[in-house]
């Protein structure tokens, strides 16, 4: 086993670190959430410093990567700047795209991509009465005499959806019964004619806003469907794996950050005449904070190693989800509690770091859903033969 960084990653480090300290001032940030956006200028910057090109093959013009250099790219993107960000999406949408896309529609992405800056599309998978229970999804397209299909219904939460120029839409197939387990991914402009989008409000995340998406009769043509027809949830599916475990590097960065903070404030407050420091429930605090970070992050290198190795880590990546997003939020909440009344105001960060790493419990598949995701697979795996 070897935890050491190889140069480039250190490099890799290095460069991430210059690159937030000069963008995520907390002036700056604070700007971003109230505006519930990023500048086009950020976008520029991020798309020139070429983080958003990692882990897209080089013949696409991208930074081939393994994925345990993606996870570190994405954990200490979050320690750095203390924000959960939209920047590092395109990857993950790059990958969909790749795995599952035609040649044109990835080399349109790309293109796109690199003149903009902007993540090829969201993602619109979850409606209001079809969240965890995906199969009770009614959004449908259905074939038209011309060959066209209309698509009609609703999607919901969707990060991004008003701000991306795609959105990846995962409907029906003819029929939206519940019976009916034929899906399909389809590549949506966010310009077309009889989709809208309404704002939704988060409590954390603010940077990257939801909404809600309604299609009323969107003419759909056969070039905008991703991968095969009926075979757009299993595809998803797939790619989940991926997503929980680059969900969990920033909430490992995020839970970084707040560890940081609430490490040295513990040297610097005085109360009863000693600081912090010297009580051994403080220190007990940061004993557990710490244990978490790092039984989260030796399980997240450990997965994505599995990964790189061609490995399944159906079991790992739902196990590491739920933990990792559970102890990420305590380690917040703990952080805040070290701070005291300090800790329940907007002078500190604590609140925001502890609000947007609330968010991972749900988002990506909630704690409840991975029990059931790995719950199933570890009976079958220690039962007697
Ligand atoms: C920050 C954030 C970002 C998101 N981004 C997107 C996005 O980009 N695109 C998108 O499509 N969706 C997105 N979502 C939606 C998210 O995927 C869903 O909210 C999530 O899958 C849960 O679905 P639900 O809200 O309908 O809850 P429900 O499915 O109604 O569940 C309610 C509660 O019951 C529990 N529960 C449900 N079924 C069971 C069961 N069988 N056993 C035990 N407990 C159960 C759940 O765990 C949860 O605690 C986002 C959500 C959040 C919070």
């Amino acid at each position: 086993m070897d935890f050491s960084y190889t140069d480039e990653q250190e490099l890799l480090v290095d460069s991430i670190k210059e690159f937030c300290e000069r963008f995520f001032t907390e002036a700056k940030i604070r700007d971003m959430y109230e505006k519930e956006s990023m500048s086009d200028e950020l976008i520029q910057e991020y798309l020139e410093a070429g983080f958003g090109l990692m882990g897209i093959p080089e013949e696409l013009g991208g930074i081939p990567c393994d994925m345990q250099t993606l996870g570190l790219l994405t954990e200490e993107f979050a320690h750095y700047s203390g924000v959960i960000t939209p920047l590092l999406n395109n990857t993950l949408a790059m990958r969909d795209l790749i795995d599952f896309g035609s040649e044109e529609q990835v080399a349109e992405a790309m293109e796109a991509y690199c003149e903009t800056g902007k993540p090829t599309f969201s993602l619109g998978f979850s409606e209001p009465a079809a969240g965890s229970d995906n199969m009770n999804m009614s959004c449908v397209t259905k074939k038209q005499a011309d060959g066209t299909y209309l698509l009609n219904g609703q999607k919901t939460w969707v990060t991004q959806g008003a701000a991306f120029p795609n959105i990846l839409v995962v409907s029906k197939d003819e029929d939206p019964s519940r019976e009916n387990k034929g899906m399909s991914m389809w590549l949506v402009p966010l310009e077309t004619k009889g989709l809208t989008t309404a704002p939704l409000h988060k409590i954390g995340q603010q940077i990257m806003p939801f909404c809600e998406v309604y299609f009323d009769d969107v003419v759909l043509t056969e070039d905008m469907r991703v991968g095969e027809e009926g075979q757009g949830f299993y595809n998803l599916m797939k790619n989940f794996e991926t997503e929980r475990c680059l969900i969990v590097a920033q909430a490992i960065g995020v839970a970084q950050a707040a560890m940081d903070d609430a490490a040295a404030y513990v040297s610097e407050r005085m109360t009863f005449g000693k600081p912090l420091a010297n009580y051994q429930l403080i220190q007990l605090k940061l004993v557990e904070m710490e244990t978490a970070i790092q039984n989260s992050r030796n399980m997240l290198y450990k997965t994505l190693w599995k990964m790189d190795n061609g490995e399944s880590v159906r079991i790992d990546s739902a196990l590491l989800k739920r933990y990792a997003c559970q102890e990420a939020t305590k380690v917040a909440s703990e952080a805040m509690q070290i701070y005291g009344g300090l800790g329940f105001t907007t002078e500190t960060r604590l609140g925001r770091l502890w609000a947007d790493l609330r968010g991972f419990q749900i988002a990506g598949g909630t704690d409840e859903i991975m029990v059931y995701i790995a719950g199933r697979q570890l009976a079958k795996q220690y039962a007697r033969k």
